[in-house]
C-alpha cells in the first residue's frame, strides 16, 4: 500500500505514519518527492487498512499498489532511482557504458580492451569470469582466476568492473570483487540466487530473460528489492522470436514501457540483441534515442580471435567512433557521457 501524505504535512506526521506502520510489523519505505512525501508500507494490506491512517488530517490518500511488482513500481516510489558505481552515476543524466570482452581471457586481452574502452569514453568495464555456455565443450571462463585479473586491471585503469554470477554459491565470491554483480538472461529466474543477490548492498544489473515478459522481468527484480536491496539495473538484451537473422530480438520498446512502470535505470546490450557487431552501432543510437540510461557493448581488441562471442564484438576503432557518434545523442537527449 501507498500513503499519500499532504503536500502541507510536517516532518513529525510523517513520523507519525511511519512509527504507526512500523509498530503494526510492516517494512516501511519513505519518497520524498519534490511536492509530496509517499510511505510505501511493505507487508499484509489488510494491517495497513486496519490503522485508519486516512482519518489523520495530514494523509490525503491511502491506496493498493495495483501492480504485482512493489518496490519495483513507479507507484512506490514517484522519482527515478540513481545509483553511484565509481565516478559515474546510473539512472540519472549520465549516459552510461559499459564495455568489454565477453568473457574475461587473458590479462593482456582484458588490459588492451579497458584502456581501448576508456579512451573512448567508456565508464564501466564489462567482463565475464563465469560464463553461461550453451555447449559443455565451449570455454567456460577463467571463474576466480577471472575475477582477479578484473581486479588488477580495475586497479590499473581506475574502471569499475560489471561481471556475471551464475549461482547462489558464488555471489559472495563474486561480490568480494565486483562492483555490478551481473545476472545472466539465462538466470533470471533463478530464485534462490536472486534472494542471496537481495542480501546484498551493491548494484545488480538483471538481464531480461531469453522467453521472459516484462513482469516476469519485474518480478525478478522485486525478488532482489524485497530481500533489502535496491539497487537494480535493468538491461534489455534482445528476446527470443522467429526471426532468425538476428540472434535475439531487440525490444526497444520495453525501455519506455519499463521506464513508464519502474523507477529503475534501464540499459540496453546491443550486441546479444543482435548478436553481429554490424547491427550494434544502429541498435546502441536507437536504445539511446529510445530513454536508455545506457548501454553495454562488447568489444575485443581482436574480435576474430575472441573465445566468445567474437562475431558481435566491436574492434576498439569501431567502439571509439560510436561513441562519438552517442555523445552527441546524448546531448540531444538532454544527457552526457
Ligand atoms: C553476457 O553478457 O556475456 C551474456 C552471457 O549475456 P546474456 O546473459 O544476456 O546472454
Ligand atoms: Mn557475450
Amino acid at each position: 500500500m501507498i500513503i499519500v501524505m499532504q503536500p502541507a504535512a510536517k516532518e513529525e506526521e510523517v513520523q507519525h505514519v511511519m512509527t504507526r506502520l512500523e509498530s503494526a510489523g510492516l517494512g516501511v519505505h519513505l519518497s520524498k518527492g519534490q511536492f509530496r512525501t509517499i510511505i510505501g508500507a511493505i507487508g499484509d494490506e489488510e494491517l495497513v487498512r486496519n490503522l485508519g491512517l486516512e482519518a489523520l488530517p495530514f494523509v490525503e490518500k491511502v491506496l493498493p499498489i495495483t501492480k504485482p511488482f512493489k518496490l519495483v513500481s513507479r507507484e512506490f516510489k514517484a522519482e527515478d532511482s540513481v545509483f553511484k558505481v565509481g565516478n559515474c552515476t546510473i539512472g540519472g543524466s549520465q549516459l552510461v557504458l559499459m564495455a568489454g570482452p565477453c568473457a574475461v581471457e587473458s590479462e593482456e586481452q582484458l588490459l588492451a580492451a579497458a584502456e581501448g574502452v576508456k579512451a573512448a569514453g567508456a565508464q564501466i568495464l564489462r567482463g565475464g569470469a563465469f560464463k553461461p555456455r550453451t555447449s559443455p565443450y565451449s570455454f567456460q571462463g577463467l571463474e576466480e582466476k577471472g575475477l582477479k585479473l578484473l581486479a588488477r586491471v580495475r586497479e590499473k585503469t581506475g574502471l569499475p568492473i560489471v561481471t556475471e554470477v551464475m549461482d547462489q554459491h558464488t555471489v559472495k565470491l563474486v561480490a568480494e570483487y565486483a562492483d555490478i554483480m551481473q545476472v545472466g538472461a539465462r538466470n533470471m529466474q533463478n530464485f534462490y540466487m536472486l534472494r542471496e543477490l537481495g542480501k546484498l548492498q551493491k548494484p545488480v544489473l538483471l538481464k531480461r530473460g531469453l522467453s521472459a515478459t516484462i513482469e516476469e522481468w519485474l518480478m525478478a527484480a522485486e525478488y532482489i528489492m524485497a530481500g533489502g536491496n535496491h539497487q537494480v539495473i535493468l538491461c534489455e538484451r534482445g528476446i527470443r522470436t522467429f526471426e532468425s537473422y538476428t540472434r535475439n530480438t531487440l525490444d526497444l520498446s520495453a525501455v519506455p514501457v519499463v521506464k513508464y512502470l519502474t523507477h529503475l535505470p534501464v540499459i540496453v546490450d546491443p550486441s546479444h540483441g543482435t548478436g553481429n557487431w554490424r547491427f550494434v552501432p544502429a541498435m546502441s543510437r536507437a536504445a539511446v534515442a529510445a530513454g536508455a540510461d545506457g548501454i553495454m557493448v562488447e568489444v575485443h581488441p581482436q574480435p576474430e580471435k575472441a573465445l566468445c562471442d567474437g562475431a558481435q564484438s566491436l574492434t576498439i576503432e569501431r567502439f571509439t567512433s560510436l561513441t562519438k557518434e552517442l555523445s552527441q545523442l546524448a546531448a540531444v537527449m538532454g544527457k552526457y557521457i
